[in-house]
Order: structure tokens, then sequence, then C-alpha cells
């Protein structure tokens, strides 16, 4: 893909763009609220569109707790400012978030984490300034999980390269619209060959595009250490779902904690601003709300939508208000000095067109490619089946299992190279004592590795139903001369 194709472009071109607001659930209508006086009085061209999400949509029994009406708005907008939603117990099975991101598939998460004037933290003085990119939809995230017995469960970690390609090119793209030098790519590409490595592959293919930008690979493990002994080291850190769910909590704890920690969720047609904090239900509709994280995500919101002013005249009252710490929150304020969300807004403003000691960043529209529609395929110029992998439950001891498994090769073309229990070979030798539970892949190879075997599979697989618990079944294919699957530990 290339990444000076055409643009989508980030501003409607109107003088008022059409926002949806999602007030949501606990505290979300009071710091919606708060955000929208503020870019009021900011200027900022919005028109809100409101729409309903959360737990008054759940209890009226929408399973996805995100009515029809708000669907369509946001197709229709294209950017949604949103408030925390609840998941009540006892209705619905996914979260309305998770609707969100996969409906409109808003595969880039954006985390900035920056010290905050006035915000004291053990960190308070290091210059902490970096953004965590995470991909949003894939990985383990997809929630395909199976119970393989009635004690071993599975979960499918599904990476993809365009998947990989496309936070990638937001990540590279990002660096530079922040005007930032930096570009880390964290993985565990060291244990996870294919899946990680799948993202670590991708982000060397890609990064020579970009020669301004500093690019390099860390191991996700290293990147948390790093994070907590060393964090200003960092300028923008790209990785895959679930490292990212966790590294970029870790980093908001680095500057004050998921209260004053914003978040956008970008997509190729939509694009959605939240704060990362919940409803906070104990202390929903008292004015005691905290809108810092809501409004530094509206602030991400007018960048995105191209109102640099507007963006960077709000960002600087807000930060202007921290430095001075009057009318700050309860949650936030020396104590006994807290005010209410409306006063703490109202500070913030009257500090409307003040500049604080904080410069705000050079941004620049965020240019992304534009995805091509339709499915997605990479060919490879030759694809041959080496053989199978079968999970099969069984109590039997390895030798026991092997020997029964070797039966049922007798008359194929396949032989039992070798089983293994939770990724440890354990026939035909192991090393060590292996803990064995009662799931074992075992490996069968292909005498002829050929282009298909449908048969020869075919053949196998009624054998060993008729004498074996089976639970799944994988290709063991050869992609391009490169094998498509890792070995065991042990395996040679
Ligand atoms: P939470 O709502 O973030 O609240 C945890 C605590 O953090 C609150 O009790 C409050 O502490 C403090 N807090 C959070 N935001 C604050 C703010 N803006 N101002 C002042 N204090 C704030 O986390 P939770 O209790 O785990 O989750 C509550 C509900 O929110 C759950 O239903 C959860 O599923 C949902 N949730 C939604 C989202 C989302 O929509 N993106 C994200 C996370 C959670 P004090 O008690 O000390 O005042």
């Amino acid at each position: 893909m290339d990444a000076t194709a055409p643009v989508i472009s980030q501003t409607t071109g109107s003088p008022r763009t059409t926002v949806t607001a999602i007030p949501g659930d606990g505290i979300g209508p009071e710091v919606m609220r708060a955000v929208q006086r503020v870019l009021a009085a900011a200027g900022a061209r919005i028109t809100w569109e409101e729409a309903e999400a959360g737990a008054a949509v759940f209890k009226r029994g929408i399973a996805s707790g995100c009515p029809q009406d708000t669907l369509d708005s946001i197709a229709q907008t294209g950017i949604v400012l949103k408030g925390p939603l609840e998941t009540p117990v006892g209705y619905g099975e996914k979260s309305a978030n998770v609707t969100l991101r996969k409906f409109f598939e808003l595969y880039g998460n954006i985390r900035p984490v920056r010290e905050l004037p006035g915000i004291r933290t053990p960190f308070s003085g290091r210059g902490i300034d970096l953004v965590i990119v995470r991909e949003n939809v894939e990985d383990l995230y997809t929630g395909i999980e199976h119970m393989q017995s009635a004690g071993a469960a599975q979960c499918l970690k599904l990476i993809t390269e365009p998947g990989c390609e496309r936070i990638i090119r937001l990540a590279f793209a990002l660096t530079q619209a922040e005007s930032r030098r930096k570009l880390a790519c964290a993985t565990k590409a060291n244990i996870m060959k294919m899946t990680e490595g799948m993202m670590k592959r991708v982000f060397e293919r890609v990064a020579p595009e970009y020669p301004g930008i500093e690019a390099s690979h860390i191991i996700i493990d290293n990147c948390a250490h790093q994070l907590v002994i060393a964090p200003e080291q960092f300028d923008v850190i790209v990785t895959t779902n679930m490292n990212g769910d966790i590294i970029s909590d870790l980093a908001a704890g680095l500057v004050g904690g998921l209260g004053v920690a914003p978040s956008s969720n970008i997509g190729d047609n939509a694009a959605m601003f939240e704060a990362v904090h919940g409803s906070a239900p104990q202390i929903a509709g008292r004015d005691l709300a905290n809108p810092t994280a809501l409004m530094l995500s509206a602030v991400m919101m007018l960048r995105h939508i191209g109102d640099f002013a507007a963006a960077e005249m709000v960002e600087q009252a807000l930060l202007v208000t921290l430095e001075e710490g009057r009318n700050l929150t309860g949650d936030i304020a020396p104590k006994g000095t807290g005010v209410g969300t409306t006063a703490y807004t109202d500070q913030v403003i009257a500090n409307l067109g003040r500049t604080s000691g904080h410069p705000s960043r050079q941004y620049q529209p965020l240019n992304l490619p534009v995805w091509p529609k339709g499915v997605w395929h990479h060919d490879s110029d030759s694809r041959i089946m080496m053989g199978l992998d079968v999970f099969i439950e069984s109590d039997h001891a390895p030798e026991r299992l092997a020997a029964s498994l070797q039966a049922a090769t007798e008359g194929t073309d396949f032989t039992l190279k070798m089983i293994e229990n939770r990724g440890v070979q354990v026939w035909p030798a192991h090393t060590g004592e292996p803990f064995l539970v009662d799931l074992f892949r075992c490996r069968f190879l292909l005498g002829t590795p050929s282009e298909g075997a449908p048969d020869e599979i075919a053949h196998l697989m009624k054998r060993l139903t008729a004498e074996h618990h089976w639970m799944h079944v994988e290709k063991l294919q050869r992609f391009d001369g490169l094998d498509g699957f890792t070995r065991a530990q042990g395996e040679n």
C-alpha cells in the first residue's frame, strides 16, 4: 500500500461539524455537559446530535446496548464523543463499547500519556509525553474461545497482515502529525513468532517508507519495564491489542491514572473519542466528577476534525487551570479545597484564551491511507500440505496414545511425528517432567507433501474418529517455502 495514496479527509469542509454525542451512564451526562459548555465557549464549530447507548438500552432488551438510531447517527456523522457505558449485570452478552468498536471497525486505539501540571505522581518532573497506539479489534479480543475438554480452555489469537499494516501506518502517520521523532513497535515476537512476529515483520517492512522517523522494535515485557524505569525515553509505541490494553493502563498510571486519561478509537469511516475511566456510579449525579479526561478526549476530537485553533485554546485553558490549582475537582485538588464539576468547568471557561507554561505541540492533519473495500487476500505462489495437527482429548499415557495413533495411520500416507502436551513434546521423547493434562496435540506428517491431499485427510480422520475424541484439526502448510506452523518445545 502506498502511504501517499489519497487520504481520508479529516475535515468536513463545512463551517460546522456534526458530532454524535453519547452521554452514557453514571457520571457520563455530567462530564459530557461540562465538555459541551467548554467547547461552545471556545467557539468550536460543532453541532451535537445526541444519541443513546448503555445501561438503559440494555434494560429495554436491546442486547447490543446500542439502538439502531445511534448506529445510524454515527454512520452519518462519522465522529462520536462518548461518555462511559455500563453493561448492567444480567443484561446483554457484549459490552456496548465493544459493539461500537467492532461495528465501525475502529481499529486504532490512541492513548496519549502526558504529565499534567498540578497532578502529582511519583513520576512528576520526568517530562513524560508519549502516545500508545493499540490495535483495537484483532488478537485475543476476537472473542473466539472454545473448551477443548471439560478442563482445558482455548482462546484464538488472530493477527492478520492487513490488521498489522493498518495500525502500523496509523502509528507512523500519527508520529508525523504530532511532529514526533520516534516510533517503537512492542511485541512478543520472540515467543509468538507467527502472530506477534507478524506485527514485527510488517513494521520492519513499512518503516523504510518513513525515513524521518526513528523506528525500533522492543519486546513487550522490556517495554513495560522501560515504561516504569525511564518512561521519558518513549515518543510513540505501537502494539498488538492485548499488549496495548495492559501497557496503556500502566502508562496512564504514570501520569495520574485513568481519571485524567483521554483516548480515541480510529476507523476508516468513523472515529470515537472517550475518557478511559468508567461511569463511577458512586459519585454519579452529585456534581463531583472530574471532566478532565473527556475534555482532553474532546481536544483530540477537535484536532481530528481539523479545528486546531479550538483544540489548542481548550487544551491551554485546561493546562492553565491545572497549573494554577484553583477550583479543581476533589479527586485532584489539594485536601479540603475541591469544588464540583460545574465550578471546575467555569474555571476552565474563564481561562480560555490564556497560555500555560506547557506549550501545545504542533499538530497537522492525520493522513491515513484509504483501504480498498472487499475481501483482502494474500495470494502465495506455492502452498504445500505437510501434514496435520489433531488435538485429541485423552487420559492415556503418551506411549499408549501413540501406539493407538500409529495403528490408525496404517494404510494411510501419514506417520505420527510427535505428541505434545501444552506445547512440550511428550512422545517420542521428552525432557524434564511434563505435567500432563487431557489434551494432546498429535502431529501427523504426510509421506508425500502435496497441494491438497483431501482423500488422505478424510481417511485418517475417519480412523481417528472411530477411536478418539478429537477436538480440532490444523493443517500444516508451507507457504512459498516457509513453514506456516511452529514446532513444539523439544521437537526437532
Ligand atoms: P470507574 O467508573 O472508572 O470508577 C472507579 C473510581 O475511579 C470511581 O469510583 C472514582 O473513585 C474514580 N473516578 C473515575 N472517573 C472519575 C472521574 N471522572 N472523576 C472523579 N473520580 C473518578 O471504574 P469502575 O468502577 O470499574 O466501572 C464502573 C462502570 O463503568 C462499570 O459498569 C464498567 O463496566 C464501566 N466502564 C465503562 C468504560 C467505558 O465506557 N469506556 C470504561 C471503564 C469502565 P472514587 O470512588 O474514589 O470517587
